[in-house]
Parts: structure tokens; sequence; C-alpha cells
């Protein structure tokens, strides 16, 4: 058998065996007792993973359609993007493409959001919504979360739509504690299952808003999942396929512990970080900012990205990103999300110090 090529790139990433075990369990229906049970099953550990006493929602899309289904049930007045790579940036396009009045706040690749800027701007009063990526993965700065909800806790009027979608079950985020108004996250990042379906949880004050919101839709309608989750139903046939996966991930998490896996992932992460000093290489994010579950690596080496890229898979089966959008071919990015060990980055490492 010839090994398949494994997954460090931060998202899609590795999905293991069990999992894939799981994931192809036999079908059941989506309107019967078994379904009901099994999303009941899964209930209280995703609400512990949120830190939320709020409804968890199942969504079969990936994120982007939780994305932009936040704008469509929460913006009214305004909406501010706070822009600092690829996916923050696009979501302001977003926002405009549903017809929103959006305004950006925008600053440059591998810097942070500042929370006094976000307070300057909420001061205006132009904004009833504000959406931020706690961990942008194609900079791979992590934002500065406690700070930025403390200034949001100023201004009650505001909804703080929160994308963790690669850093969700890699570091502890709680939702009800921070104030967040939106929390969503996708399958395939630090959850480690297939691409497809995402996970999402709304407050009391989004659900206020959203009720004063017209045209919000049906597929997304975030009035609508709370209705059928107090019966344990999704709006539409869900991927039971990936809450079956769900399910078996979570029993992993909580066998393992979840500050044990936040530690792990630090771990790993700190390894990448050593390596990447080692070989003289830099980090893309700035100091004190940077992401604990994926690297982008700055190419101050001037070497040939792409080449490197392709000889680990060729060589290794290992399969790493090349840098995203603009930054293309000027970084690369390792991931160290999901399943991955000090054994597993370790090996990633070594193949790379091969390689190069
Ligand atoms: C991957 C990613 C997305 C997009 O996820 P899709 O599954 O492509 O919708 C959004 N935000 C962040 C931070 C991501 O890393």
């Amino acid at each position: 058998m010839t090994p398949h090529d494994k997954l460090f790139i931060p998202g899609p990433v590795e999905v293991s065996e069990k999992t894939w075990a799981a994931f192809s369990r036999p079908m059941i229906g989506h309107r019967g007792e078994d379904f009901k049970n099994l999303y009941r099953a899964i209930y209280p550990g995703l609400q512990t993973l949120f830190g939320t006493k709020q409804p968890v929602f199942l969504s079969t899309s990936s994120a982007w359609g939780v994305m932009e289904a936040s704008i469509r049930n929460l913006v009214d007045r305004g909406v501010l993007c706070c822009m600092c790579g690829a996916f923050s940036d696009k979501w302001f396009d977003v926002a405009k493409r549903c017809g929103k009045n959006a305004e950006p706040l925008q600053v440059d690749w591998g810097k942070h959001i500042d929370q006094k800027a976000i307070d300057r701007q909420l001061a205006t009063g132009r904004f009833d919504t504000v959406t931020l990526i706690h961990n942008e993965t194609s900079t791979g700065v992590m934002n500065p979360l406690p700070e930025i909800c403390c200034t949001l806790a100023k201004y009650p009027d505001a909804a703080l739509v929160l994308d963790t979608v690669s850093s969700f079950s890699g570091v502890k985020i709680d939702m009800d504690a921070l104030g967040i108004d939106v929390m969503l996250t996708g399958a395939q990042k630090a959850l480690a299952l297939p691409p497809g379906f995402s996970l999402f949880s709304v407050s009391e004050k989004a659900f206020a808003r959203a009720e004063k919101i017209p045209n919000r839709g049906f597929y997304f309608d975030f009035l609508e999942f709370k209705k059928q989750q107090t019966e344990w139903m999704t709006p539409s046939t869900p991927s039971i396929a990936h809450m079956h996966a769900l399910q078996s991930k979570l029993d992993e998490m909580f066998q393992e512990g979840l500050d044990a896996r936040f530690a792990r992932h630090a771990r790993t992460n700190a390894l990448v970080h050593e390596w990447v000093r080692r070989t003289g290489f830099e980090f893309f994010a700035e100091e004190g900012f940077r992401s604990k579950t994926l690297t982008c690596v700055k190419n101050n080496k001037g070497i040939d990205v792409l080449e490197l890229a392709r000889k680990l898979r060729e060589k290794h089966h290992l399969v790493i990103d090349p840098g995203y959008g603009k930054i293309r071919g000027k970084t690369f990015r390792l991931s160290n999300m999901g399943d991955e060990t000090e054994e597993t980055v370790g090996h990633l490492l070594s193949c790379l110090d091969d390689v190069l």
C-alpha cells in the first residue's frame, strides 16, 4: 500500500482512521429518535467546548455559510469588519455583497487588531456589529481576545461575531465569559473532521437582534435553528456522518481532557517555533500575537518555497502550505492542529530539515 500524503496545512488537516470509522457508521433518519438522541448526546460536550449555556447549532455548510449568515441575521445599522489577513479581509467583501453598510478596520498583514482602534470606531455610534477573526489563519496572527472583549463590553448595543475556525478546541475560548454574541467554527481545522460542516452558538442579545432583521432567509436563519434545536432537530437534513464523527471526536477530547488538549497544542506549537529560530527563519506574525495552532513562517532566507513543499511531499508524503494569497512563496505555513503530537510534529520538522 502506498502511504497517503499527510496534511500539515492549516486546514483541512489529517483525519484519523478512528474518525473515518465513525464518519461511515450506518445512516439514520434525521426526524427520528435516533437523531434526537445523537444531537442530545453531543450537546453537553459542545456547550463545554464553547464555554456557553446558549444553544449550540450544527450547520451543514463550511464556515463561510455561518460567517455570511451572521451578517444577514445581525447587521442593521452597520458592521465594522476587523481586517488583518485573507479571511478577515474577505469577510468585509461578504458583508458588502449582502448589501450591508460595512466599514473596514484594517491593519497590515502580520499585525494584530488593537482594541483601542475598535473603541474609537464604536464610539462613533455607526456600528451595531463587529466581525473579528480570532486566529487569522493566513498570517498566523492570534488577536487579543480578552482585551477586545473588554472594549466591546462598553458598547452593549454592538454584537461581536467571532470566527474561531482555526483556534476552536486548540485554545480555550469561553464564549459566555467573554461576552461573544456569535461564535462559529468549522470542522476541518483543529477539530480534525472532514470539511463541509460547522458549529456555532448565538447569545440572547443576538437572537433579539435577529428578530428585528427582515429577510434572513431560511437555510441560515438563526431563529429557525433555535426553534428546531428545542426539539433536537436541525432546519434541514444535516450531514449526519459529521455528527457521528463529531461524537467520536468529543469522546476522544474529553478522554484526553480539554486542558491537556490545549497544553498539547501549545507544546507542538512551541516545537515549531524552536525550529523556526534554529533554522534562521523568521515569523510572519508580530511577536506577542502568534497563533498557537499554526505557524506562518516568513521566507526571509529567500528559498524556493514551492520546491520545498514539492520535495517534502514527494520524498516524505507530508503536505505543507506554501503561503496564502498575496504572501504565497514569501511565507509557508505549518499546522499543529488536531491530533498532532510532539512525535508527529517532530517528524515533520526533521523531514523539513532533510529536504532543506
Ligand atoms: C479555513 C477558515 C475559514 C473558511 O472556512 P471554510 O471551511 O472554507 O468555509 C474561515 N475563517 C478562518 C479563520 C479559517 O481558517
